[in-house]
């Protein structure tokens, strides 16, 4: 059902959510939202999904806004914060009322769940679909999760299986033709690690969160950090369907090169190993950190080739090409088929990279 709305009519039915912070003291509805100060540092981190590059145009709108938002948290877990508030900004090609409903439900059980507060935003008409949300966390001075900080002798830990979501999203693509549901809910529906980022404050010495693929993502907090790491292959968690992939096509770095699993990597010192078990926390050790640089992985002690894969979008790579959504990035492609020109009162540019 496609109907058209205009934008406060939008807003006010699909981003006019209950206010669960007692903090907030004003919401959506005027010209900005205002929080009470805490006494403590507010993180703030924005990230941006553009249709046909970070989710399929077919992809389930429950999906993109739970994706929105869960980016976002996945970033403030990383550095140990506590989400608190979220500013959605909304580019659509049209209001479309089931697409809309359903993008609201997927974003607002996250933010439910962690007891966020949607402050504020914007809407505006454009060629293709792009969601940018702002959020918010506070985390206590002295405790804040960063980038550097590992030391030689620290464990290299990550909290959860690498590989699925890029995994679930081939099988949406149908480049595989079997399917894994765990794969590729951990694609549509990524669960960020909040919980995690908060036991590790003040523990963990480096942390950061998943979302360009290991080898990326560690060599951050290796470059960071002043430091190398070995990794062994045996110990890197790997679900039965990333396993059977491995298998089948050969392609074994694939989920130390791939991203969007929005799991946290972080280095522990070995004293502290205990104590995480002890609170419960889900975690895998898989290397260790040295003094020479480099990041290198052992595979029952020879040394596997890498080289330094990981998405960059504006890369030259071959991994930057293979990670895009469509390889064409056909990402003038509409829900309606409308012509943009003949909608809103100014003409758009195509939405093309
Ligand atoms: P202005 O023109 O002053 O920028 P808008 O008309 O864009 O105001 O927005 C009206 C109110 O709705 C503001 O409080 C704004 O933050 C909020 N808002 C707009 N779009 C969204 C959205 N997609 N999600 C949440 N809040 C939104
Ligand atoms: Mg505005």
């Amino acid at each position: 059902m496609i109907l058209t709305m205009d934008e406060f009519a939008i807003i006010h039915r699909f981003f006019t959510w209950p206010k669960r912070n007692g903090r907030t003291l004003l919401g959506v509805g005027d010209d900005a939202a205002l929080i009470r100060p805490v006494d403590r540092p507010i993180a703030i981190t924005t990230d941006t999904l553009v249709e046909g590059v970070h989710f399929l145009p077919e992809a389930p709108s429950e999906s993109v806004g739970h994706r929105a938002l869960a980016v976002n948290l996945s970033d403030l877990a990383a550095m140990g914060a506590e989400p608190s508030w979220a500013l959605l900004a909304m580019t659509l090609p049209e209001a479309d009322i089931g697409w809309l409903e359903r993008f609201r439900r997927g974003a607002e059980r996250l933010a439910r769940r962690y007891g966020i507060d949607l402050i504020g935003g914007d809407t505006t008409r454009g060629p293709c679909t792009v969601v940018t949300v702002t959020a918010l966390g506070e985390v206590p001075e002295g405790e804040v999760l960063r980038r550097f900080g590992a030391k030689a002798g620290d464990l290299v830990c990550v909290t959860g299986t690498l590989g699925d979501a890029a995994l679930g999203l081939k099988m949406l693509k149908g480049e595989i033709m079997w399917r894994s549901e765990e794969a590729v809910r951990r694609h549509l529906f990524p669960e960020p690690q909040v919980g995690a980022g908060l036991l590790l404050r003040g523990r963990a010495t480096a942390c950061i969160d998943l979302s360009d693929g290991l080898l990326a993502d560690l060599g951050h907090i290796l470059e960071a950090s002043g430091v190398g790491a070995t990794l062994e292959w045996e110990a890197l968690p790997l679900s039965p369907a990333v396993r059977r992939y491995l298998s089948e096509s050969g392609d074994r770095l694939f989920p130390l090169r791939e991203g969007e699993d929005y799991h946290l990597c972080f280095t522990l010192p070995p004293a502290k190993q205990s104590v995480l078990e002890d609170l419960g926390l889900a975690f895998y050790p898989i290397g260790t950190i040295e003094g020479r640089r480099g990041l290198r992985i052992r595979d029952r002690g020879e040394e596997v080739a890498l080289e330094p894969l990981g998405y960059r979008h504006f890369g030259k790579d071959p991994a930057s090409e293979n990670r895009r959504i469509s390889s064409n990035a056909s990402l003038g492609y509409r829900h309606f088929g409308k012509d943009p020109s003949s909608g809103p009162n100014v003409s758009l540019p195509s939405c093309s990279l």
